[in-house]
């Protein structure tokens, strides 16, 4: 019997909404299995208890935290809570505290999606974003605040030790694939320190992995690859803030925002990683029962593969992809569907599918 605890913080505005959604899928491929149990606990995290007790992580929080197997995580902002707030006291707090360094973010196109792209077919593609340092290690200051001859400072820090695993991570996930292709984003022709330092790593790291093929782009370039050549790519590695960027337009590429998924893996497994859709709360729709479950639903996918229940994730994928090819679609989508009715067109595939 493997029974998986599972720590549940859907956050604000429609986290709430598609996680709820996301466990009721959860308990149904469990509900007939004798040999998995799911056992959630719910924290109330969020921006409503920040604005009560002025903390979103109460204190010991993550000592809590530390004790289960995985994360499921929704979504934190709110129109109350300046959004650097929010997310360095919640989301990163969570990412730093288990040092989970790899940011998985897949991208493809599900058949019954039309893409803004014509070669959308050709999006299929897991983007590998540095999670612990870089442009968001929280570096920088403010001098003279408020002068005319105020200076903010936002400095970017980069490690031997934090760039060598992200990449090794990412050769990893690329001899993974079928095509074994990997392709490096950086800026390096403006910026010469840390980025030039990723370059040269990465070249370093690729001399272990013979089998993987490499290309080299700016993130600037890469922004038209993915347009205009999508079949050219099959993993991508980048930094925080790059590929911060480029994922949300691999989500739009692929159909919405509404579908993609992430997981923030400490890979070596000393701390519980996290899974999360990649939107965010959502203020314009919350509240409506409209939000698109999918991309939560896909979150619990890669969660339930890095539990090591590969038939579970297996089973549920197919089903996501058998009510997304039946034309059901929320609106993000072009559809009329809410929330629930996705919800229940999935657990009763999931239930078909044995
Ligand atoms: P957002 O992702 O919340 O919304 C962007 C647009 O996409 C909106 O029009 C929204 O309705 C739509 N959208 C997003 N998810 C959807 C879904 N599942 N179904 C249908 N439509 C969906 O981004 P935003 O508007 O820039 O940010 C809103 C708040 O969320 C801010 O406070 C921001 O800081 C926060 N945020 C949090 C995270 C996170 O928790 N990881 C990520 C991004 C934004
Ligand atoms: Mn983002």
């Amino acid at each position: 019997m493997n029974s998986h605890r599972i720590a549940v913080i859907p956050g604000d505005g429609i986290g709430l909404e598609v996680i709820e959604a996301g466990k009721r899928v959860l308990e149904v491929l469990a509900e007939d299995n004798t040999d998995v149990t799911f056992d959630f606990v719910d924290f109330d995290w969020s921006s409503e208890r920040y604005l009560k007790t002025g903390q979103y992580i109460p204190d010991g929080g993550i000592e809590e935290l530390k004790t289960f197997d995985a994360i499921y995580f929704g979504a934190v902002g709110s129109e109350k809570v300046p959004d650097h707030i929010s997310l360095w006291d919640l989301r990163l707090k969570i990412c730093q505290g288990f040092d989970q360094y790899a940011n998985v973010r897949p991208a493809r196109v599900f058949p019954g999606i039309t893409s803004r792209l014509q070669q959308a077919e050709d999006i299929d593609w897991v983007i590998i974003r540095e999670n612990s340092e870089g442009e968001y290690s929280g570096n920088g200051g403010r001098v003279h605040q408020g002068l005319p001859e105020e200076v903010g400072t936002e400095v970017s820090i980069f490690t031997r030790k934090g760039i060598e695993r992200i990449h090794r991570f990412a050769f990893e996930m690329a001899q993974s694939r079928p095509r074994k292709h990997l392709t490096l984003v950086t800026k390096s022709n403006a910026q010469r320190h840390g980025m030039v330092l990723w370059d040269e790593i990465f070249f370093e790291v690729a001399k272990d992995y013979p089998d993987v093929t490499i290309t080299r782009e700016l993130v600037d370039a890469i922004t038209t690859r993915m347009v205009l050549k999508p079949h050219m790519l099959d993993v991508i590695v980048a930094t925080n803030l790059h590929a911060d960027i480029i994922s949300d337009l691999a989500a739009a590429l692929s159909g919405s925002l509404g579908i993609a998924p992430t997981a923030n893996l400490n890979p070596e497994g000393t701390f519980p990683s996290m899974f999360e859709p990649i939107h965010g709360s959502a203020f314009d729709i919350t509240g409506k029962g409209i939000a698109n479950p999918v991309g939560a639903f896909w979150t619990a996918v890669m969660m339930l593969e890095h539990l090591g229940e590969t038939a579970l994730a297996k089973r549920l994928m197919t089903a996501i992809e058998e009510v997304v090819a039946s034309g059901l679609h929320a609106p993000d989508l072009g559809g009329s569907a809410t929330t629930r009715e996705i919800t229940d067109a999935v657990c009763e595939r999931v239930r078909a599918i044995r």
